[in-house]
């Protein structure tokens, strides 16, 4: 069956500058009038835990409990598919998401990832240190400590989430270094990478 889908997922552990790296590939766009619709899950996400849940806070939907993540994540995926329908998508997510016990929530499980039929999946990576620096510099956001040890666990977790997306809906793979003040080559070659799908 010909996927028809232009959705292109983009992940990475909090912080690595995805929201960063995609909003420099829309400027990209805007300079070559080419309309990339950006979508961040989490946003649709708040949306349906403000209805359900009566949530107000992003960075306090990763501290519900799974089964409740799980229920809001099924609606996310359907809202998102029928917005980008047919139209050239970013999906700004998490692999993998910490919950408040210290276990890895996928982001992506097979119902979002069947519902999504992603062409492309971006990891968003860097080195732990530069990491651990962005969530301390950025008072935008309440972001969890997590020390260099466990930043590298997450990426390495992050790696092998994205690959079993892959290995189930035939997507693509590519990972973007995003180096500390080099967001802009980051933004580039995603750029590059929309363009060639
Ligand atoms: P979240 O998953 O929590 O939404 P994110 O991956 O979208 O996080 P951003 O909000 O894009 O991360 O970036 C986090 C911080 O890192 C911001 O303060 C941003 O300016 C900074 N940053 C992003 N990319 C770079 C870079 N290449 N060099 C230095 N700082 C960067
Ligand atoms: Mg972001």
């Amino acid at each position: 069956m010909v996927n028809e889908s232009k959705i292109v997922i983009v992940g990475g552990v909090p912080g690595v500058g995805k929201t960063t790296v995609i909003n420099l590939v829309l400027e990209l766009a805007k300079a070559e009038k080419m309309k990339i619709l950006t979508i961040i899950f989490g946003s649709v996400m708040m949306e349906i835990a403000s209805e359900l849940f009566n949530i107000q806070d992003r960075d306090k939907l990763r501290k519900l409990p799974s089964d409740k993540q799980k229920i809001i994540q099924k609606e996310a995926a359907i809202r998102i598919t029928e917005r980008s329908w047919h139209k050239m998508t970013i999906v700004d997510t998490h692999y993998t998401i910490k919950t408040r016990t210290g276990k890895y929530l996928q982001g992506i499980p097979s119902w979002v990832s069947n519902a999504l039929k992603p062409k492309l999946l971006v990891i968003i990576e860097t080195n732990p240190e530069d990491i651990s620096k962005r969530r301390d510099v950025d008072d935008s956001r309440l972001r969890d400590e997590e020390n260099i040890d466990l930043l590298k666990e997450h990426q390495e977790v992050n790696r092998t989430s994205a690959i079993t997306i892959c290995q189930k809906t035939g997507a693509l793979l590519a990972i973007i270094k995003n180096k500390q003040g080099q967001a802009d080559e980051a933004g580039a070659s995603l750029f590059r990478y929309l363009k060639s799908i």
